[in-house]
C-alpha cells in the first residue's frame, strides 16, 4: 500500500502528529508515505491560510525518517493550491523552484478566487461550473509545469452533492483538453480517497473520469487518502485499487525526488 497524499500539523487544516501517522501506516502493512502538506498563495480564508513553514517541516520530516525509515519508506511532498490570477501563479512557479520536494500534487481548491469549500452549491449551473474549473486549472497548467499529478481533479463532486447530475459530455470539451495537456506534458492525475468520507461519499475523480483519462493514454496515477487524520492513512486503499483496475490501469505510480515508479497492481 501507498498513500501519496497525507496532511500533517503541518498544514494548517490538520493537528495530527506525524508520528502517529508514520505508525498508523506501518500498522496497515503501507509500504510507502508521502506528505503532501499544503501550500497555497491567497488562499481566500479568515482562518485557513495554508502557508507552509518549510524548514520547520523539513526538520521534523527527517527527524521522523531516522525513527521509522527502515520500517517504511517516508517522502517529503507538498499539495501545491493553484489559483488562475498571475500573480499567485507567479509565486507558485517560484516557490516549487526554490523548494525541494519528493512530488508536488497541484490542487485547484478555489475557483475564480474563492474557496469550493465555502461557496453555496445552490446558486451554481453545475454544467457551467465545471466548464470554468476545468479551464482555470489548463489555464494554470499552461504557464506552470512544475508538479507531477493533478489533485483531485473532480474535487467539485466531493463538495457539491448536486454535482452528481453533472454529466459529463456538457464539460467534456474542456476536461479532454486539460487531460491532453497533462499526459502530453508528462504529468499524472491522482486518485483521492478523502472524498469517501464526505456526504457525496466518491472518489475523486469518479469513474468516468478515470476512464477517459485512461482511454486517452494517461498512466500516471497516484493513490491518496487525503488524511488529516492518523486512523484515515491508507484508508479505502482497496477501493481505489478496483477503480484502477475497472479504467484499465495496470499501474499505479509512485514519487522519489520527482521521479516516478511505476507498480503493478496485480
Ligand atoms: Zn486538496
Ligand atoms: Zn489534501
Amino acid at each position: 500500500m501507498f498513500d501519496y497524499h497525507i496532511h500533517s500539523e503541518f498544514s494548517d487544516d490538520s493537528t495530527e502528529k506525524m508520528s502517529n501517522i508514520v505508525e498508523e501506516a506501518i500498522k496497515k502493512g503501507g509500504k510507502k508515505l508521502c506528505f503532501t502538506e499544503h501550500m497555497e498563495f491567497n488562499y481566500p480564508h479568515e482562518e485557513l491560510k495554508f502557508e507552509l513553514d518549510y524548514d520547520a517541516y523539513k526538520s521534523e520530516f527527517e527527524r521522523i525518517k531516522s525513527i521509522y525509515g527502515k520500517k517504511i519508506d517516508l517522502y517529503m511532498g507538498v499539495e501545491m493550491g493553484i489559483q488562475g490570477n498571475d500573480r499567485e501563479i507567479k509565486e507558485t512557479i517560484k516557490y516549487a523552484k526554490n523548494h525541494e520536494f519528493d512530488f508536488i500534487i497541484a490542487s485547484a481548491h478555489c475557483l475564480e478566487g474563492e474557496d469550493l469549500y465555502s461557496m453555496d452549491p445552490e446558486t451554481q449551473n453545475i454544467d457551467e461550473f465545471f466548464t470554468r474549473y476545468f479551464h482555470e486549472m489548463l489555464s494554470v497548467f499552461k504557464q506552470y509545469n512544475d508538479y507531477d499529478v493533478v489533485g483531485h481533479i473532480d474535487l467539485i463532486r466531493r463538495y457539491f452533492l448536486k454535482a452528481h447530475d453533472h454529466k459529463l459530455e456538457k464539460s467534456q470539451d474542456v476536461l479532454r483538453e486539460l487531460l491532453s495537456h497533462v499526459i502530453n506534458n508528462g504529468k499524472g492525475i491522482e486518485i483521492n480517497t478523502g472524498g469517501l468520507f464526505y456526504k457525496s461519499a466518491n472518489i475523486n475523480p469518479t469513474l468516468d473520469i478515470l476512464k477517459l483519462y485512461r482511454e486517452m493514454g494517461g498512466e500516471i496515477i497516484t493513490i491518496g487518502s487525503d488524511a488529516h487524520v492518523a486512523e484515515r492513512v491508507m484508508s479505502n486503499y482497496s477501493k481505489a485499487i478496483e477503480a484502477l483496475d475497472t479504467a484499465g490501469f495496470k499501474y499505479v505510480t509512485t514519487f522519489s525526488k520527482r521521479e516516478k515508479e511505476f507498480h503493478k497492481i496485480k
